[in-house]
C-alpha cells in the first residue's frame, strides 16, 4: 500500500468516525424516519404514496441540477414533481447539486456544489434546505466540518438506530434496500430502535417492483413503514425532528 492511499483511507476513517458536532435527542420513543436520495422519480410518486396512504412523511434528498433527467440509475422526478412533494408535507433536503463524491472532490468545488443546489431548490419549495445527505455515504472531514454548521444534520450511510445523541455531521442510516435487508432485519433493527427509545433513519433510492440494487419494491417499503407504526413508533421527517417545533431556519440560525 502506498503512503498516499494509507493516508485517504485514514481520512476516510476519520471523517465516518469522528464524532464532530454531537446534539442531544430528546425521544420520548422510538423513531422512525424514511428518506429517499436522488431522487428517483418511482420514490416520488409511489415512495411519496406509501408513506402519505399512511398519514406520514419522508425526506426527499434531491439534487436540483440533475432533476427531471435520465440519469446512470433510473429517471430522476422533475422541479414541479419536488414543489408538489413539499406542498404536501415532504422534506425536501440536498444532495448537492451534481452528486459528487466526497471522497474524491475537493471541499471547495464540494461546497460550491451544495450553494448550486440551494440556488436551484429553495425558489422551488419556498424555504431553505435544512438538511443533507452525502451522495455516496462518501465524507471529507473537511466537508463535514463545513456542512454541520450549515445543516441541521448530513446523513450517512452507515451505522443503526441513534439513542440520546447523534452527530450533526453524520446521522447514522440504515439501508432500506432489497439488496441488503429483507423483513427479519427490518423487524430486528425496528426492535432495537424500539427498545432503547432510539431514533432508526432508513434510507432507500428507486421504489419499484423490479427495484436498481439501490432500491426498495413498493411491497417492502409498506411492510417497513406499518411495522413502524404498528410498533408505536413515532413517523417523522429528519428536520421535523431535529427542529423539534421550531422552524429548521432557526435551529440553523441558533446552530451558528
Ligand atoms: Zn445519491
Amino acid at each position: 500500500m502506498t503512503r498516499e492511499t494509507l493516508n485517504e483511507k485514514v481520512k476516510r476513517h476519520l471523517a465516518r468516525r469522528v464524532v464532530t458536532c454531537q446534539v442531544p435527542l430528546a425521544l420520548d420513543r422510538g423513531t422512525v424516519s424514511f428518506t429517499f436520495d436522488d431522487i428517483a422519480d418511482s420514490a416520488a410518486r409511489d415512495g411519496a404514496r406509501i408513506l402519505e396512504d399512511r398519514g406520514v412523511r419522508g425526506t426527499f434528498y434531491v439534487c436540483g441540477g440533475l432533476a427531471g433527467t435520465a440519469w446512470d440509475l433510473y429517471p430522476l422526478a422533475g422541479l414541479a414533481t419536488v414543489a408538489d412533494l413539499a406542498r404536501r408535507g415532504h422534506e425536501i433536503g440536498c444532495h448537492t447539486a451534481t452528486h459528487p463524491n466526497g471522497a474524491t472532490t475537493g471541499a471547495k468545488r464540494y461546497l460550491r456544489d451544495v450553494d448550486e443546489n440551494a440556488r436551484i431548490l429553495e425558489p422551488v419549495i419556498g424555504q431553505p434546505l435544512s438538511t443533507f445527505a452525502y451522495p455516496y455515504g462518501a465524507i471529507g472531514l473537511p466537508h463535514k466540518l463545513a456542512l454541520q454548521r450549515r445543516f441541521l444534520a448530513c446523513r450517512g450511510i452507515h451505522g443503526g438506530p441513534m439513542s440520546r445523541r447523534a452527530d450533526r455531521g453524520r446521522l447514522e442510516a440504515v439501508a432500506l434496500e432489497n439488496a441488503s435487508i429483507g423483513e427479519a432485519g427490518i423487524d430486528a433493527v425496528m426492535d432495537e430502535a424500539v427498545a432503547r427509545g432510539a431514533w432508526l433513519v432508513f434510507y432507500a433510492h428507486d421504489v419499484a417492483d423490479r427495484p436498481t440494487r439501490f432500491g426498495v419494491t413498493p411491497e417492502r417499503l409498506a411492510y417497513a413503514v406499518d411495522g413502524a407504526l404498528a410498533r408505536g413508533c413515532r413517523v417523522e421527517t429528519v428536520a421535523g425532528l431535529l427542529g423539534n417545533g421550531a422552524s429548521a431556519s432557526d435551529m440553523r440560525r441558533s446552530a451558528r
